[in-house]
């Protein structure tokens, strides 16, 4: 398809169509492809219903584009919307190797068996490309035809945006005439619905450039994009929104280029200190030493990583006193201070973090309930121990406390 012009926006779901949710998705599509310079002369809501279904795409098809569809891409049997259009566009559905090993590893992260009907998101339409999602399992797919373009996008919020923003947009904007540009923002240290109230005034009078918010594991990414005509011109229309966000996060911000990971920036700020840095971990299991060893490099400021998840372990390796274990339990702040100081005198570093805490899902008590977690972080003689208690499974509890370590220990070597 050379040129495309206009673009049509259908959103399946019998949910959107009996009010039990507003249609947020459409909204924010129609508001992102107008600032690509495509024309939404028409949206629509329908079930999950493939008779219906079928109508509205054929007339879809006759009249715009691009067809955008989003929802009903899951696993169980009333997610119609791929088979519905595989079908009125005459093609096979065929296994997507990438989809399939894609599946599989988002259980087996989560430690949870494979639902057999989850199988089934891996299937893609003949001649189709399929796209990859970040947050969920039902990737995303583009289908190109001479006449048309069409997009199927998983329904929830959190996983149709970034993948819109990421590889949709651009797409689109090659097909307009124009280019896009995009910047990524990432804060750390302020949760995601303080940084939407310090963003509301620009989200509410966006166009171009547009500015996007994605929250991901004690993190944010603001995500800034612009159209034009050239490269150069939507790197000027980005500039003046960078630094107005600039200094509305300041310090928050640990990186502006979107390579950068959080481990990343805390081995940048290491290295520039010269200081070397070691791990006690608990509950965390070597994870928070996992996540610092994804940089290349590291070993010239990663000195050790303990793993001390018993109270024998602690007092052995770290030197915790048995006392002090005794008296405030393995998951106190003073335990973990203590395992902070220890593991910085034992590994002879400047810096030490150190993490003790309740993964669950079982002992948890009232005082001390699943996800509660203390993290310390001892630097150059000077600690500072948080408290957090965190939700959820106990791998996300693990993942928000490596998460959470690396931003004190980010906040402490500042
Ligand atoms: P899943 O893979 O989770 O099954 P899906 O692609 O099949 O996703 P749906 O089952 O249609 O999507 O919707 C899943 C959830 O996504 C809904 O319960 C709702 O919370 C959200 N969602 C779906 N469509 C929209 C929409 N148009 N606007 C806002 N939220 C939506």
């Amino acid at each position: 398809m050379e040129q495309v012009k206009t673009v049509e926006l259908i959103s399946v779901g019998t949910e959107l169509l009996l009010g039990n949710i507003v249609n947020t998705n459409a909204a924010w599509l129609a508001e992102q492809c107008a600032a690509l310079g495509l024309s939404c002369f028409y949206q629509t809501v329908v079930g999950d219903n493939e008779e219906r279904l079928s109508a509205v795409l054929k007339t879809a098809l006759e009249r715009s584009d691009v067809v955008i569809l989003s929802g009903g891409l899951g696993p169980t049997a009333d997610d119609l919307t791929k088979e519905t259009t595989a079908k009125v566009m005459g093609r096979r559905l065929l296994m997507d190797e990438p989809s399939r090993r894609h599946i599989q590893e988002y259980f087996q992260k989560k430690s949870m068996e494979i639902p057999e009907n989850n199988w089934k998101q891996a299937l893609i339409p003949e001649n189709a490309l399929a796209i990859e999602n970040e947050n969920g399992t039902a990737p995303g797919i583009l289908l190109e035809e001479e006449k048309h373009i069409v997009i199927l996008l998983p329904g929830p919020p959190n996983e149709l945006l970034p993948m819109f923003t990421q590889r949709i947009a651009p797409y689109l904007a090659s097909k307009t005439g124009g280019t896009i540009c995009s910047r990524t923002i990432k804060i750390c240290g302020i949760g995601e619905s303080r940084v939407e109230t310090i963003i509301k005034d620009i989200m509410q009078t966006q166009t171009n450039p547009t500015i996007a918010p994605y929250a991901k594991n004690g993190e944010v990414h603001l995500r800034l994009t612009a159209q034009a005509e050239s490269k150069e011109q939507a790197e000027v229309m980005i500039q003046p929104m960078l630094e107005e966000l600039q200094q509305r996060f300041g310090e928050n911000i640990y990186t502006v280029q979107e390579e950068i990971t959080l481990e990343q920036a805390v081995y940048h700020l290491l290295l520039e200190k010269e200081w070397s840095v070691c791990t006690a971990e608990s509950c965390t299991g070597g994870m928070l030493a996992g996540r610092l060893i994804n940089v290349p490099g590291v070993s010239q400021v990663f000195k050790s990583g303990y793993v001390t998840y018993s109270n024998q372990a602690k007092e052995e390796i770290l030197g915790v006193e048995k006392e002090l274990l005794e008296t405030y339990g393995a998951v106190s702040s003073q335990t973990a201070e203590a395992m902070a100081r220890g593991a910085a005198k034992t590994a002879g570093t400047q810096v030490a973090v150190a993490v003790t805490g309740i993964a669950g899902p079982d002992g948890g008590t009232e005082e001390k309930p699943v996800g509660l977690v203390y993290i310390s972080c001892y630097c150059q003689g000077k600690v500072r121990t948080e408290k957090f208690q965190f939700k959820g499974s106990r791998a996300k509890v693990r993942e928000a406390s490596v998460a959470s370590a690396l931003i004190l220990l980010r906040q402490c070597i500042r």
